[in-house]
C-alpha cells in the first residue's frame, strides 16, 4: 500500500475556520471576475484545493461536506483510489491518439462494460464522447439515421444540455436558453407525469399524463414522423421529478408500437446514483438507446450512447466521433469508477443514503410546512419548497435562503427545479454516515432559523 496523498488523504470532517467564502477565496474570485467570462457562474465561489470522500477542502483551509458531487459526477468520490491509479498509469503511457486514428483497448473495454451494465440482454454497441450534451446530440443523430425520420419528442421540465440542439431539447428558458436562439427545428415538447403538481392528483397522474403526451404526439406531429422520444427516467435539473408510476412504461410501449427510438437520458440518474445501475430499471424499462455521462468516470470527462446494435450501427462509418471522444485517460477513469462501484456496492450505499435522508427529511416536514414534497431515489433526493402546502405556490426565496445558510456552515447543497424552489441532495455515494447526518443536522438547523 502506498501512503495516501491528495484528496484521498483528506480527513472526513467538516471544518469551518473562516467566513465562507474566506479571504483567499475572495481574492481568487476577484481575479476570476477579471478573466473568466461572466456567463460562467459558480454556486459557491470557494476555491478548491482537494476533494475526496464526502469532503471538499478550500484554499482557506475550510472543509465542506459535499452534498453536490460536482452535480452528480463524483459518485465514487473526487479522488477515488482506482480512478487515480488507472488514470495516472494511462497518463504515463499515452494521453491521446484519437480513437478514429489509432484505437486503444480502454475504449473497447468501456463499451464492453456498458453493454454488460445497461438494461436488456439484446446485442448492444456504444459510442463514446466528452460531455452529456454531446451524447444526447449523437443519440438524436443515430435515431434519425435509423428511422429516416426527423421529429424529436421531449418533455416538460426536461434538461438535456447547453449546445444548440440540446438547448432546444431543454425546457427551461432562464438561464439555459435565454437570448441564445434560434434553436434547432423538429423538437416537440409534451407533458410529463409530475405527480406533486398534477391537477387531478398524483394517483391519476401516470396514465393521464401518458394519454395526454401520446395524444399530442399523434395529433400534432404524427407518430410516423417521430425519430426519437427522449426522457430522463428521473428528471434532474427540472426538480428531481420521478414520473408517476405507469408513465414511462406507457411511453415506451407507444414508442415500440410505432417504430420510434426510445432514449433514456440517464446522464444524471445513471451509474448507481438512484440505487440501481440505471433509474429506468425500477419500472423494468429497457430503452433502445441510453445516454450516460456525469457519474461514469469519477470526474473525468466521458459520455456514451449505448443501445441496440442494429440502431447504433445505422449511422454510416465516419458519421460519429470527435477528436477527443473516449479519451484514453477518461476511459481508464471510467474503468476505475466502475471497479469502485462494484467493489464498494455503491448501489447498496445509495439505497442506504435514501433511507437515512428520507427518514430525517420526513421528520423535518412534520415541523416545517414549507417542505411541500420529498422525492427522489437513492442518493438523488430533493425537497420542493412551497409558500403554503395547500396552494403549493413555489417558494424559490426559501430554497435560496436555505442553500445560503447551509453554505455558511460548511455544507454544500444545490438548488434546481423549473421554479427554482427545489433543494437537491447528491452526496458522493462513498460519504460516511456521520457526515451525512451532520449535513442533515445543518439543514434542520437552517429550517429552524428560516
Ligand atoms: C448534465 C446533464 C446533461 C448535459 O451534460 P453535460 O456533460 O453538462 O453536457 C444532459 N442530460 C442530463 C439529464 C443532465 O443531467
Amino acid at each position: 500500500m502506498t501512503e495516501l496523498s491528495g484528496g484521498a488523504a483528506l480527513p472526513q470532517e467538516r471544518r469551518v475556520v473562516t467566513a465562507i467564502p474566506g479571504p483567499k477565496s475572495l481574492e481568487l474570485q476577484a481575479r476570476r471576475l477579471e478573466t473568466v467570462a461572466g456567463g460562467v457562474g459558480s454556486v459557491l465561489p470557494v476555491f478548491t484545493t482537494r476533494a475526496g470522500g464526502g469532503v471538499i477542502e478550500d484554499v482557506d483551509g475550510n472543509r465542506l461536506i459535499d452534498f453536490g458531487s460536482g452535480i452528480a459526477v463524483t459518485s465514487v468520490g473526487a479522488s477515488a483510489e482506482a480512478v487515480v491509479r488507472r488514470a495516472a498509469a494511462q497518463l504515463a503511457d499515452f494521453t491521446h491518439t484519437c480513437f478514429m486514428v489509432t484505437p486503444y483497448e480502454g475504449y473497447v473495454e468501456v463499451c464492453e462494460k456498458l453493454a454488460e451494465l445497461t438494461p436488456g440482454d439484446h446485442a448492444k454497441k456504444s459510442a463514446l464522447f466528452n460531455s452529456g450534451a454531446e451524447a444526447v446530440e449523437n443519440a438524436v443523430k443515430i435515431a434519425r439515421a435509423h428511422t429516416k425520420r426527423q421529429a424529436v419528442v421531449v418533455f416538460d421540465h426536461g434538461y438535456h444540455g447547453r449546445t444548440n440542439l440540446t438547448m432546444a431539447l431543454t425546457a427551461k428558458n432562464m438561464p439555459y436558453k435565454h437570448g441564445f436562439g434560434p434553436f434547432a427545428p423538429e423538437v416537440y415538447r409534451v407533458p410529463v407525469a409530475y405527480g406533486y403538481r398534477w391537477p387531478t392528483g398524483a394517483e391519476n397522474c401516470g396514465p393521464e399524463a401518458a394519454a395526454q403526451a401520446i395524444d399530442q404526439i399523434t395529433k400534432q406531429i404524427g407518430a410516423e414522423n417521430v425519430a426519437a422520444i427522449i426522457i430522463e427516467p428521473v428528471l434532474g435539473e427540472g426538480g428531481f421529478i420521478e414520473p408517476a408510476k405507469g408513465f414511462l412504461p406507457a411511453i415506451v410501449k407507444f414508442a415500440n408500437d410505432n417504430g420510434i427510438v426510445f432514449v433514456a437520458d440517464e446522464i444524471q440518474s445513471g451509474f448507481c446514483r438512484t440505487g440501481q445501475w440505471f433509474a429506468c430499471e425500477d419500472e423494468g424499462v429497457v430503452p433502445d438507446l441510453i445516454t450516460t455521462a456525469k457519474g461514469i468516470a469519477g470526474g473525468l470527462p466521458l459520455a456514451a450512447v449505448t443501445g441496440r446494435a442494429e440502431i447504433m450501427d445505422a449511422a454510416h462509418p465516419g458519421g460519429l466521433g470527435g477528436t477527443y471522444g473516449g479519451n484514453p485517460v477518461a476511459c481508464a477513469g471510467a474503468l476505475g469508477a466502475i471497479e469502485t462501484m462494484l467493489e464498494l456496492d455503491l448501489n447498496g450505499k445509495a439505497k442506504r443514503i435514501e433511507e437515512v435522508m428520507k427518514g430525517r427529511l420526513a421528520a423535518m416536514q412534520e415541523k416545517f410546512p414549507v417542505i411541500g414534497d420529498i422525492r427522489g431515489r437513492g442518493a438523488m433526493i430533493a425537497i420542493e419548497l412551497v409558500k403554503d402546502p395547500a396552494t403549493k405556490e413555489p417558494n424559490a426565496e426559501a430554497a435560496g435562503a436555505l442553500a445560503k445558510a447551509c453554505h455558511a456552515e460548511g455544507l454544500l447543497v444545490l438548488t434546481c427545479g423549473t421554479y427554482g424552489n427545489v433543494l437537491r441532495f447528491l452526496p458522493p455515494l462513498v460519504i460516511g454516515e456521520d457526515l451525512l447526518n451532520e449535513g442533515l443536522d445543518i439543514i434542520e438547523g437552517a429550517f429552524a432559523r428560516l
